[in-house]
């Protein structure tokens, strides 16, 4: 990347924003970047998974470089916000699930999930409600007109042609599902997963070398819960599904071919009754501690505000081998993401020993359990230790994948917030082309933390390094994404620009020095399928 040099605008007369005359160095910047990088994806520190000594070693590790930059300690207890998790797994043998007198094998036929309780039975009318969703501000509505009290929904999970962009994969969420499912009474759901095209079934082997998770986590506080009230969380194979629609009257194949177009299902009873019994065993619980650092405002109003500038700090582990090696290092997903927040917080800090701080109040934020389901997110979201009415934007980072010069910055939730116009007015003063989401499907907004401030109605932006179609770089990225992704192989040794990595920093060190300073705080566009979120 090139930096413009010389914009001469009083605007623009900090150092952080100054290019000229002394250029930063990129290459020292770079490697106080990748030092962090170094530190936590270390073999020392065995991938980083929530509620082992590698976690602790990485919480240690943001708050020792947290309290030698200065941010004051913003957790509940110094810098740490923790939690505690339930690790839960299901009981296969003593769980089961039939539909009158047929039995599902478990695994083949039908998955369970953990319910909203502990141990829930289910015996219950089924009715199908096509792809079960409740959109009011697409004015879709699988629930009109029909009566689901006391019943179990069964549901394709796709969505129709109309319903596009981020808000696809984010009403298709389970929590976001229930909460309307809920309200009109239902007790359990199945759903018939379509299989992503290209990617195998969940269940095969060849579905990825990631650790499997030993178990689920649920949240010790019953606050935290989305999915209360649920009996049943059923999951039926292409298999199951075959039997289980024969004997409605209606044929799968037609209803997968008009999902497939996008086209509206219909709805109808399903005849029988349900039998479910999932049994679950909990273990020991751990504790997931959040890192959270403050940068005060000096602004003596809008100092009560707060931008949060986030990444995850855990990684999946010690699991499965590949290629002999059985540490899942993490380095690009997300030592990269907490080395940016770290080195945005020194930049920042700088600022604001030279007078020229930030007005609103800066929330650095390492979280727990992303790979877990996005958990320390969802706790910290819904349980932040500012006002929560007082958190006005969230900027994270998941693994924004620094593999090559920074001339394009992929930027998912530009079209929802007026976070889109400041990414846009910081790209250009630094001659990087911001880019829409290119591969919409992968759902790669609601896939990471700010998803559970979208979820709180807090507008959010998150990045990833971006190419133009047929170039190299697009071969990087999808060959990074093929052989490294949640691999072993995501370790020190990869190639990675961490003079780019740098330039990505201090353009993140910029916007959140723009948001912060900007009169408004950030907004959803009115059309913004969000913006009905922040209810
Ligand atoms: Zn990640």
């Amino acid at each position: 990347m090139k930096l413009k040099h010389g914009v001469a605008t009083t605007l623009l007369a900090t150092s952080l924003f100054a290019q000229s005359p002394a250029t930063p160095d990129w290459t020292a910047r770079g490697n106080a970047w990748f030092a962090h990088v170094q530190f936590l994806a270390d073999d020392k520190l065995n991938g980083r998974r929530t509620g082992t000594p590698g976690y602790t070693a990485a919480v240690e590790y943001v708050e020792s470089q947290f309290k030698a930059i200065g941010l004051k300690p913003a957790g509940s207890s110094g810098y740490q916000q923790s939690f505690e998790l339930i690790p839960t797994t299901i009981d296969t043998s003593a769980s089961s699930f039939a539909v009158d007198d047929k039995t599902y094998k478990l695994g083949t036929e039908v998955g369970l999930g953990i319910p909203g309780s502990p141990s829930e039975r289910v015996d219950a009318p089924m009715v199908f409600i096509g792809y079960g969703l409740s959109v009011p501000r697409r004015h879709i509505d699988d629930l009109a007109g029909l009566d689901v009290k006391g019943k179990v929904v069964v549901f394709y999970n796709a969505a129709p042609e109309n319903l596009q962009g981020p808000q696809r994969a984010y009403a298709r969420g389970l929590g976001v599902r229930w909460q309307a499912l809920r309200a009109a009474g239902a007790v359990g759901v199945i759903q018939i997963a379509p299989p992503r095209p290209g990617a195998p079934p969940p269940s095969s082997p060849a579905s990825g070398p990631r650790p499997a998770p030993p178990a689920s986590l649920v949240f010790a506080d019953p606050a935290l819960n989305v999915l209360v009230g649920l009996k049943l969380v059923a999951t039926l194979t292409p298999d199951g599904a075959k039997t289980f629609f024969a004997a409605s009257g209606h044929d799968f194949a037609d209803i997968k071919a008009l999902a497939d177009k996008g086209q509206l299902l219909p709805h109808f009873v399903i005849p029988g009754t349900v039998h479910a019994n999932t049994v679950t065993a909990a273990q020991s619980s751990i504790k997931a501690p959040n890192v959270v650092g403050l940068l005060e405002g000096s602004d003596r109003k809008l100092k009560k505000q707060y931008l949060v500038i986030s990444a995850h700090l855990d990684h999946l582990g010690v699991g499965r081998p590949v290629d002999g090696d059985t540490i899942y290092n993490g380095a690009m997903d997300n030592a990269s993401g907490v080395a940016s927040v770290i080195e945005s917080a020194k930049l920042m800090m700088a600022e604001k020993n030279a007078g020229r701080g930030p007005k609103r109040s800066i929330l650095f934020i390492a979280l727990a359990g992303e790979e877990l389901g996005e958990l320390g997110s969802q706790y910290f979201a819904t349980k932040p230790t500012v006002p929560k009415s007082h958190i006005v934007a969230d900027l994270n980072m998941d693994m924004y994948l620094p593999l090559f010069p920074l001339r394009f910055l992929e930027i998912q939730g530009l079209g929802e917030s007026t976070l889109g116009n400041d990414a846009r007015a910081i790209c250009q003063l630094n001659d990087v082309e911001p880019q829409f989401d290119k591969q919409p499907d992968e759902n790669r907004f609601v896939r990471s933390d700010q998803v559970n401030f979208v979820k709180q109605g807090i507008p959010a932006l998150a990045f990833k390094f971006g190419w133009t179609p047929d170039s190299p770089e697009m071969k990087t990225f999808n060959e990074w994404v093929k052989v490294r992704y949640h691999r072993p192989s995501d370790d020190l040794d990869q190639p990675i620009d961490k003079a780019a990595a740098a330039q990505f920093t201090n353009i993140l060190a910029q916007l959140g020095t723009r948001v912060a300073n900007a009169k408004e705080a950030p907004s959803w566009y009115p059309e913004s399928a969000f913006s009905a979120a922040s209810k």
